[in-house]
């Protein structure tokens, strides 16, 4: 998953338009048909794997994440088995990926603090997710939402961007786009909502250039009105 880097806001943001229920229910509506069958994920069997799998992802594909975990979560299922290993034998399992040498260490600190103050178990509260090595929101809010049921809308740069272009949000960072979706969006949508606009962001609502011309969402966009009115 993507590092959110948000540079310029205001070339993603609009002066909203008030967001109707009617509005809000009709992108939810042609975002799931749209983007039904999501782009990969990052594959788990446990919250402690998509906890591993999230600090992994950091500036790094899903694909490749879950081509290492394959093998990866085999050998060591739980956080226990994972301190068996030396930081430089994570490193040589997980060279792939970016930054392997800081994402080795975030990973045994990790898990050394699973073992010692929660019994093995991955925390259930986002601010003492948080506290783990190598775990930002983004990170927290995933796997809260994904291999607990919880129910928050993890924002990274697609969701940010294309939530804010929409109208959904009106947020200058992660966390207050967080908290609009959160107020606007059905509960019952919160969990897919999150998928259905990152790939959205990632197939049509590019960063520097958003296909709006084949974009069946441009009729309720105010990012797409805004460029009507002024282009
Ligand atoms: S109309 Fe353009 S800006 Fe709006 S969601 Fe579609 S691609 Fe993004």
């Amino acid at each position: 998953m993507p590092v959110v880097k948000i540079k310029d806001r205001r070339q993603w943001t609009v002066d909203c338009r008030p967001l109707t229920q009617e509005k809000v229910t009709k992108i939810l509506e042609i975002l799931e048909k749209l983007h039904a069958v999501p782009t990969p994920k990052l594959n788990f069997e446990t919250p402690f794997q998509l906890l591993i799998a999230c600090i992994l992802s950091a500036q790094c594909t899903d694909t490749l994440v879950n081509r290492i975990t394959q093998n990866l979560f085999k050998k060591y299922p739980n956080p226990q088995d994972f301190l068996q290993l030396t930081q430089e034998a994570l490193e040589k399992e997980i060279r792939s990926c970016n930054y392997y040498r800081t994402k080795a260490r975030h990973i045994l600190a990790t898990c050394q603090i699973l073992v010692e103050k929660f019994q093995g178990k991955v925390p259930q509260d986002r601010e003492t997710l948080m506290q783990l090595p190598g775990v930002g929101r983004k990170c927290a809010n995933v796997v809260l939402a994904f291999s607990m049921g919880a129910e928050t809308i993890p924002v990274d740069t697609h969701v940010f961007r294309v939530a804010n272009r929409l109208g959904l949000a009106k947020g200058r960072d992660p966390l207050e786009t967080e908290e609009d979706l959160m107020k606007n969006l059905p509960k019952e949508k919160w969990v897919m909502a999150h998928p259905w606009l990152i790939d959205h962001g990632r197939r049509i609502c590019k960063a520097q250039k958003p296909k709006c011309e084949i974009c069946d969402l441009k009729a309720y966009c105010d990012y797409y009105a805004k460029t009507l009115k002024t282009g």
